[in-house]
């Protein structure tokens, strides 16, 4: 009763599609959740094989949705990026965690740490979308959540327009662990908006196992294929 007066007073919008979101809605309307590609068994697979499979440092991950160009999800993971909506990001978060915790109970997780931003460029957005997916993971399945161990250290140019080999050299060396003695023998949940060529995530799971950590799995918002 009460939301229904909120919402007619104070009417929420879609981010995507501008709607009107009706009593029930939360965040995003049903017809943009409709309009998720959702990942599967199948593409997962191959991802894992062309990404992570001979590097032998992430030993499984999980991204939510497909990411596509010109879809209502490129549109929300722009406005989570670019126009400060976090309570975006963690709203899918915690549609990460349900979907989580029903497929990898096995993982075992016992920290999670969000692909860190370099300090210059977290001052300029005013925020780390991954952090707050990190946020949305942990009020569905609880895993604690550390933003000061994972540093990065080198301000890398932007990913958009590079290619596989030079994305790789772009991240090498750009990560430092601090407090190593907070993950020895943890298995981490590395959280990011999305997974482009997996480049940063190597990079970060790298530098964690070196620091004396477990096993190393990833999860994000979405995967480019
Ligand atoms: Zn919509």
């Amino acid at each position: 009763m009460l939301s229904a007066v909120f919402d007619f007073i104070l009417p929420r919008f879609c981010p995507s599609c501008k709607n009107k979101l009706t009593l029930g809605e939360n965040c995003i309307c049903a017809s943009c959740r409709n309009a998720f590609v959702y990942t599967d068994e199948k593409l997962l697979l191959n991802e894992y094989g062309r990404k992570f499979s001979e590097s032998n440092i992430i030993s499984d991950f999980y991204p939510l949705l497909v990411f596509e160009k010109s879809s209502s999800l490129q549109e929300i993971i722009h406005q989570i990026k670019y126009q400060k909506k976090f309570l975006l990001a963690v709203e899918l978060g915690r549609m990460l965690g349900k979907t989580l915790s029903a497929k990898k109970p096995n993982w075992g997780i016992d920290l999670t740490i969000p692909v860190p931003l370099h300090s210059l460029k977290k001052a300029e957005r005013g925020y780390n979308q991954s952090f707050y997916i990190a946020k949305g993971i942990r009020q569905v399945v609880n895993f604690p959540v550390s933003q000061s161990i994972l540093k990065r250290k080198r301000y890398t140019e932007s990913q958009t327009k590079k290619n596989l080999a030079e994305r790789a050299e772009n991240m090498t060396e750009a990560f430092s662990v601090r407090h190593a003695d907070k993950i020895k023998g943890y298995n981490i949940l590395l959280v990011d908006d999305v997974i482009t060529t997996g480049a940063t995530i190597k990079e970060c799971g790298k530098i964690l196992k070196a620091s004396g950590a477990a096993n190393i799995y990833a999860a994000s918002i979405a995967l480019a294929v």
